[in-house]
Parts: C-alpha cells; structure tokens; sequence
C-alpha cells in the first residue's frame, strides 16, 4: 500500500516514520509512504499556499491551485483522496479497515483557518476528522490515520492475533489486561487469569468487554454483534446500574 501525503511541514513526518511498526513496514517494502511538500506546487516567488478569505473574517484559507495541482501530480489511477478536517467524517475502526483495502490514499494536511471549500468538489476527495477537537494542523490526523490503517495491513503487526481482539474489532471495547506482577501495591490479578484453565479465562474476558462497553460507552453495544443470551446479560446489568 502507498500513502502520499501533502503538507506544508514534511519535517512533521521524519521521526514518526521512522519509529515502531510504521518504521518496520516501510523498512520491509509492506508500506510506501511519500511526504510531498505544497510549497512546491505554489507559484514563485513567494510559493504562498495561502489567501485572505472572501467575505472577510479572521486567518487565512489554504487556496485550491496548489492543493489541486499537488494531488493531481501524485495521485496514481483509483487512488483515494482524504482531505484531513476537523468537519470531516469520523475517522473509525471501520472506516480504517475500509481505506486498508486502497492501493494508495493521498492525505491533505490544512492549516490556517482550513481548505477552500472547492477543492474536495474538484479532486472528489473525502474530508476526514479524527475526533471533536481542532488541531492546528492536519499533520497530526494524518499520522493518526496512517497509524490506524497501516497496522491492518498484513505483515505489518507482530502478532495479527491481536487485531482480532482489539477494542471496536467485534463492536466492543477491549477487555482489561494485566501482566506481571501478580499483586502490585496491594492490587491483585483477578485469580481466573492465572488459573491456567483457558475457556473461563476466554468467558470472563468476554464478560469484561461488555461490561467496559457498557460502562464507559453504551451506544456501541446498539450495534455490536451479541448473542442472545449476551444482550439479556447485559439489560440486567443496565438495570443494576
Ligand atoms: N477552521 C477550521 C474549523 O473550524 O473546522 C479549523 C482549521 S484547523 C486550525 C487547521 C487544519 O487542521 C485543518 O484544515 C485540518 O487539516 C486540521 N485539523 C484540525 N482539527 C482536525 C481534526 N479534528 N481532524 C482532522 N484534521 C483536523
């Protein structure tokens, strides 16, 4: 898979790429990921990829030629285009697994006061936000999105166990997890988890995992795929509450 991404701060990427997973995957030919910078698709002298906004107000607007002609330069055949915006659809764990299926994505990083509003109609491109909260720049979001997406690839996690049984894999938060040692300033393991006995450790994580979803955020478990027996358990747990 290709990332392209375009920023008016490549600098913001070097260290981020280097390190961890990411690192690896690029280092293994798995992940390719090109950092362009806008500027250079900006006109000379100034190489401005900005302008004041129409109808007056504060800050400035990213202007659509450099943008545009930026993603059209890199953009390969079915590449999808992601416009990172604090307006844009939530980034999920399915919306990651979705984009892990494209050959390339090309990520636009904003700044200023955002994008003119022409250039996701122009190079029909989705705006994506990674949460209820302004950056200052897209280049975090974009590193967020690359993150996400990039360890569903296959090859890039150590143990693609793990993915199976992450938060939101099945539609549920993840269940606690603990490791040595066994009691840490008073505070114990819960005796099933070193019981040794694999189905009731299996059960118990399950029954953690609702019990987190419906604790810390409800509205997952409308749409998380239960059995009856598990959906029963949980009304009666609601009910205790
Ligand atoms: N005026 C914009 C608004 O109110 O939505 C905020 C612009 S923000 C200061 C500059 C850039 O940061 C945006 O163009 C976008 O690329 C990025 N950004 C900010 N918050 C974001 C978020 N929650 N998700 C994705 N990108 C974000």
């Amino acid at each position: 898979m290709r990332f392209d991404v375009l920023t008016i701060f490549p600098e913001a990427f070097e260290s981020p790429l280097r390190i961890s997973l990411l690192g690896k995957a690029i280092e293994a030919g798995i992940l390719q990921v090109g950092v362009h910078d806008l500027r250079d698709w900006a006109p000379e002298p100034h190489r401005k990829v900005d302008d004041a906004p129409f109808g007056g107000g504060p800050g400035m607007v990213m202007a659509p030629g450099p943008v545009v002609e930026a993603v059209e330069s890199v953009q390969k055949p079915g590449g999808r285009v992601l416009l990172m915006s604090a307006a844009g659809r939530p980034l999920t764990q399915a919306l990651a697994a979705d984009l892990a299926s494209h050959d390339q994505l090309v990520l636009v990083c904003g700044r200023y006061e955002g994008m003119d509003d022409r250039i996701h109609r122009v190079l029909d491109a989705e705006e994506i936000s990674i949460g209820e909260y302004v950056l200052s720049g897209g280049e975090m979001a974009a590193l967020v999105l690359l993150d996400a997406v990039s360890r569903l690839l296959p090859g890039v996690m150590g143990n693609a166990r793990s993915l199976g049984e992450e938060s939101f894999a099945d539609g549920l938060l993840e269940y606690p997890q603990f490791t040595r040692p066994a009691d840490y300033r008073g505070l114990k393991v819960p005796d099933i988890l070193v019981s040794g006995h694999h189905a009731n450790v299996v059960a118990w994580r399950r029954e953690q995992a609702l019990r987190r979803t419906l604790e810390r955020r409800p509205g997952l478990l409308d749409s998380a795929p239960l059995t009856d027996a598990e959906r029963q358990a949980v009304e009666t747990w609601r009910q205790q509450e």
